[in-house]
């Protein structure tokens, strides 16, 4: 079996955690000794994206100082992880390589804090160095344990457009190139080590694909080099029934329809990057997620047909920190054409709208992107009443019964009878009922839904 793995920021957080990655791809390979090596994809170490994001907020503000204070911070830890993980000549090698990239780094942070400002291009190149700096650390780490890997720069295979911060793929040329760098390597027994989430336009220039995107970049890696399984490494045992840091007892559902994974990312679920599924759809590929702690748990498994898991529903997800916008103008009633003009307004300012319900005169919206709502709500108003409401929050039901039982939409409003319910949607191909409520609700409203279909009580 050729599989695909990618290890997240956890899972690479330190030198023991690194190990443990060593060891968990030696015993895959062990175990498919005939196929392949495995492919592998880093994250940045954990909470390294956070740190670089923060550089460039402080460098739009020209805390010059307070900035490149970061970026040394940030090589200091990485040099002190290398330094526990490899040794001798590939210790100096290593060394070196990282203080050029960082040191190239400040001297991009200096000019930008300098100006006052951090192009969405800049930002990429500054948090794309998370990734390169991890994968070069395992890469190393991998060979000074006598494991053959080779690192690849990330950049020189993932093909995307130039939409910075969101970039999407390219999967022709990303194929030819993933084909011609990485399954060179792979068949010359080598284990590529890759970085996630970065990718570079066709000519060159660096893009990232949104914060989470390693998991993304792992599903579309696996797509392109044809592989039989897209394992995504984490700190948890799997998709669970909920949140953990929402839910205290969520419990590991063991397979998830493709489907019904997308719907439990798009709507919050972190575990997998909402766009995980498209790549291992298109392929039919299934996506395994495993815990990098306790390797020897099955995970979940996410297939075309998935499995039911012996609950009535099969997982809730929560999105919070969501704005509702309503939109309200009489010449909707018996027009045609309003809907069109209103969603325009959204696509001019490439903001995706997650839940919609309409009444006669009115339409309500939640967006999670309020980058552009001053736009988007001065656009609006050319034809209609606008107001908004932030902090609020999406809560998602999931689960292919949800077609064909229709109690299960009354058990869930019926759990939720102490919660002020804003929006309410079933989406059409019924595998999801969304509530929308305020932000402060959430907690209450997902232990509620969780112990009603999951019988584990509130504060058990
Ligand atoms: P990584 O760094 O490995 O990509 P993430 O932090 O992105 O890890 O995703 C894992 C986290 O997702 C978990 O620690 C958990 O807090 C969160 N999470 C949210 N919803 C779920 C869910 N339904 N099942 C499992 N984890 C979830
Ligand atoms: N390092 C990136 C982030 O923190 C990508 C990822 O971890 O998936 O968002
Ligand atoms: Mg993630």
């Amino acid at each position: 079996m050729n599989v695909i793995m990618k290890f997240g920021g956890t899972s690479v957080q330190d030198a023991d955690a690194m190990n443990r990655v060593i060891a968990i791809v030696r015993n895959q390979w062990a175990a498919n000794s005939t196929d392949r090596p495995p492919v592998v994809v880093v994250s940045a170490m954990s909470k390294v994206t956070d740190r670089l994001v923060e550089t460039g907020r402080l460098a739009g503000e020209r805390q010059t100082s307070q900035a490149t204070q970061i970026i040394v911070d940030l090589l200091t830890r990485h040099l002190s992880v290398a330094a526990t993980l490899v040794q001798g000549p590939a210790l100096d090698e290593l060394n070196a390589q990282l203080t050029s990239d960082f040191n190239a780094l400040q001297v991009d942070v200096t000019a930008w804090a300098e100006a006052g400002e951090v192009t969405p291009a800049a930002a990429d190149v500054l948090q794309a160095m998370g990734e390169l700096a991890s994968s070069r650390i395992v890469a190393a780490a991998f060979r000074q344990q006598g494991v053959n890997a080779a690192w690849v720069d990330s950049r020189q295979v993932l093909v995307t457009d130039a939409e910075f911060s969101a970039a999407l793929p390219d999967m022709d040329a990303t194929t030819e190139r993933a084909q011609a760098v990485v399954a060179t390597k792979t068949a010359a027994g080598q284990v590529p080590v890759m970085g996630g989430f970065i990718g570079a336009t066709a000519t060159g220039v660096t893009t990232t694909l949104g914060r989470g995107g390693s998991d993304y970049s792992a599903a579309i890696f696996g797509a392109c080099l044809d592989v039989d399984e897209i394992q995504i490494w984490t700190d948890v045992d799997g998709m669970l029934t909920a949140d953990p840091r929402v839910v205290s007892t969520p419990v590991l559902v063991p397979e998830l329809s493709f489907d019904e994974a997308s719907e439990l990312a798009y709507f919050g679920a972190k575990v997998l990057h909402p766009s995980t599924i498209l790549p291992a759809v298109a392929k039919n590929i299934p996506v395994r997620i495993l815990n990098s702690r306790r390797p020897e748990v099955k995970g979940t498994m996410i297939t075309a047909k998935g499995r039911g898991n012996g609950h009535t529903l099969t997982a809730l997800a929560c999105k919070r920190g969501v704005t509702v916008i309503d939109i309200t103008s009489s010449r909707m009633l018996m027009a045609f054409g309003f809907l069109r003009r209103l969603f325009e307004v959204f696509e001019r300012f490439r903001t995706p709208v997650d839940v919609v319900t309409t009444s006669e005169v009115s339409v309500s919206v939640t967006v999670d992107n309020t980058r552009r709502l001053d736009d988007i709500i001065r656009n609006l108003r050319n034809f209609a009443e606008v107001s908004t409401e932030p902090n609020m929050a999406i809560v998602c039901i999931v689960g292919e019964n949800l077609r064909s039982d229709p109690a299960l939409f009354g058990r869930a409003v019926n759990a939720l009878q102490s919660v002020p319910l804003r929006l309410v949607s079933q989406a059409g191909s019924r595998r999801n009922i969304t509530f929308v409520m305020r932000d402060d609700d959430v907690i209450a409203a997902m232990n509620l839904l969780h112990d009603e279909f999951f019988g584990v009580k509130v504060g058990a």
